[in-house]
This record gives C-alpha cells, sequence and structure tokens, in this order.
C-alpha cells in the first residue's frame, strides 16, 4: 500500500474552501476601505459585511442585527461568558457550566470564579450527556447564565439543548450554547434550540481562521469584553475585518447547502471506522455517545498504551489525528473531557480522537485502520501494561 497523506483531524480545524478563498481575495487588495468611512470608496466594503451579516442571519434563523463579529470562536465565548455574567451581577453572581467545555468556556470560568462569581460545573454521564435534573438542581435563587455546547469538540456528544434552554428560561435564566462544532454538520437554529446567546467559527467549516460570531438575541444587553469605536453596533470594537467576514458569508451559506450531503456521506465513514475498530482491534473503548454523536467523531481509547505514542506513529504513516490531551497539546494533561465521563487517567492517555471531513473517502478510513491494526498491536507488544501474566510466565 502507498502511504498517503490523510487528514482526521476536522474537529481541530478545516481546509479553507477555493471558492471561499476567491470572494475573499478582493477585500484584501482592491477593497481594503474601512467599511465605517463615509466615502464612496468604502461603501462596496460595508455592503460586503452586510451581506455577509444577512448570510449567518439567515443561516442561524435570527435577524442581523443579533449577529455580532468577532476574530474567533474563543473570542466569543469569552464574550458570552464574561459579559453574560457581568451584565447579570444585580441579579446575582452564579454561574453554570458543564464540565465538558471548550477551554475558552473552562478558563473563562476561572475568570469568573477569580472575579467574585461562583461557578457550578455540571457532570456528564459516561457518554458526555448533561442531564435535566443535575441542571434543575444546580440552578439557585442567584444564577444569572447558564451555557452548555451543543456538541462536544472531543467526544462529539450532542446534548439536549431545547431542553436545557427551556429549563434556564423557566427560571429566567439567560442561556448560551456553543455550536463552534455542529455548524455545518447538524442543524444549528437559534428558535429551534431556544438560546439567547450562540457560538460559531468559519475555521470549523471550511472557512478562514480568525473570524467568529456571537448570536446576542435583540432585548439581552451582555457587557462589553472589546471596547473600541463604534464597530458592531457599539458592542465590539476593532476596525472591521472585510475579507474574513465575507469569508464567513461565502463559507456558512455553503455549510447550510451542503449539511445534508456532508453528513450523509461523513456518518457512512464514521459508521465504518468506528465498526472496524471494535471488530479488529481487542481492548478499545468507544468515548462518547453511541448515538447521540457528531457524524465527523470517532473517539477511541487503546487500552494499555499512550494516546501520544499512536499519535506519532500515526504521524509517520501521513495520517494526521488528535490525542487524548486534544486541544492543550503540548500538555500531557489527561483530557478534562474524558475524566469527566469517568475514564481513568490511564485510559485517557490512550485515546485518539480522528475528526472525519468532507474531503475524507473511505479509502482514507480503510488505509488508516489497516495502520492503524499494526501499530496497536506493535505498542502493545513493547508495553509493560499488557498480558502481564503472560511476561509473568517467559520469566
Ligand atoms: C474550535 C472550537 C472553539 C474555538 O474556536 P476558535 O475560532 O478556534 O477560537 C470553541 N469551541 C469549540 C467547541 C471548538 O471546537
Amino acid at each position: 500500500m502507498d502511504k498517503r497523506e490523510v487528514y482526521l483531524d476536522n474537529s481541530a480545524t478545516t481546509k479553507l474552501d477555493e471558492d471561499v478563498l476567491e470572494a475573499m481575495m478582493p477585500y484584501f487588495t482592491e477593497y481594503y476601505g474601512n467599511s465605517l468611512s463615509q466615502y464612496g470608496f468604502s461603501r462596496k466594503c460595508a455592503q460586503a459585511v452586510d451581506d455577509a451579516r444577512y448570510s449567518v442571519a439567515k443561516a442561524i434563523d435570527c435577524k442581523p442585527v443579533e449577529v455580532y463579529f468577532t476574530s474567533c470562536g474563543s473570542e466569543a465565548n469569552s464574550w458570552a461568558v464574561r459579559g453574560g455574567a457581568l451584565s447579570g451581577r444585580k441579579r446575582g453572581s452564579h454561574v453554570i457550566l458543564s464540565k465538558i467545555e471548550h477551554p475558552s468556556i473552562m478558563n473563562s470560568g476561572k475568570w469568573l470564579t477569580q472575579n467574585g462569581f461562583d461557578v457550578t460545573y455540571l457532570d456528564v454521564d459516561k457518554y458526555g450527556m448533561v442531564h435535566e435534573d443535575e441542571l434543575r438542581k444546580a440552578i439557585r435563587e442567584d444564577t444569572v447564565l447558564i451555557s452548555i455546547m451543543l456538541a462536544n469538540n472531543e467526544i462529539g456528544t450532542i446534548q439536549n439543548i431545547p431542553a436545557l434552554a427551556a429549563i434556564a428560561h423557566a427560571n429566567g435564566i439567560v442561556f448560551h450554547t456553543d455550536c463552534v462544532q455542529a455548524m455545518g454538520l447538524i442543524d444549528v437554529n437559534v428558535k429551534k434550540l431556544g438560546v439567547d446567546m450562540l457560538t460559531i467559527s468559519a475555521h470549523k467549516f471550511y472557512g478562514p481562521k480568525g473570524v467568529g460570531v456571537l448570536y446576542v438575541r435583540s432585548g439581552l444587553i451582555i457587557d462589553r469584553l472589546i471596547n473600541g469605536g463604534g464597530q458592531e453596533r457599539g458592542m465590539r470594537g476593532g476596525t472591521t475585518n472585510t475579507p474574513l467576514i465575507v469569508g464567513m458569508g461565502v463559507a456558512i451559506e455553503k455549510a447550510v447547502t451542503e449539511t445534508d450531503t456532508n453528513a450523509a456521506k461523513i456518518t457512512l465513514m464514521r459508521d465504518r471506522m468506528i465498526e472496524r475498530i471494535k471488530n479488529e482491534i481487542p481492548d478499545v473503548i468507544l468515548n462518547g455517545h453511541p448515538r447521540q454523536r457528531l457524524p465527523s467523531n470517532v473517539n477511541f481509547a487503546f487500552n494499555y498504551i499512550e494516546g501520544e505514542s499512536i499519535l506519532m506513529r500515526l504521524d509517520l504513516e501521513g495520517i494526521a489525528v488528535s490525542s487524548g490531551s486534544a486541544c492543550s497539546s503540548g500538555s500531557l494533561e489527561p483530557s478534562h473531557v474524558l475524566l469527566a465521563t469517568g475514564l481513568p487517567v490511564e485510559r485517557a492517555h490512550g485515546s485518539i480522537r480522528f475528526s472525519i471531513g468532507k474531503h475524507n473517502t473511505m479509502e482514507d478510513i480503510d488505509y488508516t485502520v489497516d495502520k492503524l491494526k499494526v501499530i496497536i498491536a506493535q505498542l502493545r507488544e513493547m508495553s509493560p501494561l499488557y498480558k502481564p501474566q503472560d511476561r509473568v510466565k517467559e520469566v
């Protein structure tokens, strides 16, 4: 078998679509005006930003004035959590997050704690699901904000956001959801989800890196995170990044049109990969939910070995994946998400996330599983943890 290049890290970022790049290019070079300027030269920029805002609004089913462009998903999440909590301070200082949120939410929770707030982190079950009863129990008189993600970036678990948001609203609490992983793969609709705030990021659906959106329901006022001029209706300072916003607009239109076909194709690859790994590699555990799961996500714990070693060996075969310390790579801290599902530390360390995208093929999947089988067998042979009883006999 020839060596291939197989990119299975689409939850980390995706390949920018050519036509999205083409749409952006003139706004780097020809139409470089400041979209807030009053003269004709900038009018085309202002119009392009308006069009993109309209495209986003149409995609997530809200009004254009409810769309705020940010520099990334992390900024939108930080803004929602900090800004949402600070604006609610007169009513109370308690915030609820789940234990499996993205670091941008987890670290905003830490910031809130350092700034006089009380933060409750909801437990999840072994599949990574937040239970409605847990949320009901956590709600207090002084709870002002709840943030729970729609789909998890590490294990792909999809929460029942409409039910959770309804509980928040029955108690008069603002509800935010991180939909960065969901956009382009499942339906992301602010009305159907019933949320007050929602985050997306273009580079997770074949758009450019460096541009996100925070949806804020009209009527809800949150504190600013970035002070500046009058951009984004005075709510988010910084000279408007016209080319990236144009890219977001085109990418989200495509994401919505392609959701069903991409999801169908990617689901087939996911299911084949899960089946083959379960059937052909012993001692594995599927992390995440068996059904309530993103089409793109495959995450397994390979017992007795280190995820880092698997990752490096796959890399030598041209295959790009993430390990159980995903998103905090460089650190050898086991994933807080896997630990929250009750996975023991050593199994979290032995976990690998494969995230499938629209450019992958069944051949990529088969090539990866074929290589993986050999790698796992070889690493286990070298592992002091594997079949200890046999080793004792050998000695
Ligand atoms: C990637 C990601 C983010 C952060 O988005 P950036 O634009 O990279 O800052 C936030 N939440 C989730 C679930 C993500 O997967």
